[in-house]
């Protein structure tokens, strides 16, 4: 896989398209969105955990991996995980990394919010949820890093650049701006202060499975 199977939907939504395709935290999709085969929730907030949107593009193959405490809410195929686990779902490997803030009270770490680790055809994919730049990311090892860099709720976009001067990825991507929180200009101030390879990914309109 490459890039072009990488599309990032606004804020933490980022989908990847192969022969699977895998949403992290779907949210604002439109009518008619692909079909998920799995679907990863790094938290319980509404603009990461959207019942509306899931339903968008959950089938009966649908696998769902969602934070241990959430996972009775959902039917279906649901995997609970926290913060350790290291588990295969709809045959994609998946670590499962902390995610909380340090500075600010939205996300406790003992709320046990997570970032996600995959590996999709030998490419690790790296979306860190909402959280700031947490001693774990030291232990992350990823091909491409999805980063929150509004600020207010999860790290700025110079945190956000710090944490991937640590991580150091083939390449980082700022999320989380746009719309709940953050704008372009994080994103750019983002890739402006990253010495790391960074990309803006621009906001996409998926193709329509439908209509
Ligand atoms: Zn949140």
């Amino acid at each position: 896989m490459d890039l072009d199977n990488v599309h990032w939907l606004g804020h933490s939504t980022v989908h990847i398209v192969t022969d699977i395709s895998i949403y992290f935290d779907p949210y604002h999709l439109p009518h008619g969105a692909i079909p998920a085969d799995l679907i990863l929730i790094t938290h319980e907030h509404y603009d990461h955990c959207s019942m509306d949107d899931i339903v968008k593009i959950k089938t009966e193959k649908t696998v769902l991996v969602v934070p241990r405490k959430n996972a009775n809410q959902f039917s279906g195929q649901v995997i609970g995980v926290a913060p350790g686990d290291q588990i295969t779902a709809a045959g994609i490997p998946i670590q499962v990394i902390p995610a909380y803030n340090i500075n600010k009270p939205y996300h406790p770490k003992d709320r046990q919010y997570v970032g996600y680790i995959i590996e999709v055809e030998g490419v690790r994919c790296y979306h860190a949820g909402d959280t700031d730049h947490i001693p774990e990311m030291q232990d992350v090892k990823t091909d491409i890093a999805f980063l929150p860099v509004s600020g207010t709720y999860t790290m700025n976009a110079q945190e956000a650049a710090e944490a991937a001067e640590i991580i150091r990825p083939k390449l980082a991507v700022p999320i989380h701006w746009g719309s709940v929180a953050g704008y372009r200009t994080d994103a750019e101030q983002f890739i402006r202060l990253s010495r790391t390879r960074s990309l803006i990914l621009e906001q996409e309109t998926e193709p329509f499975s439908g209509e």
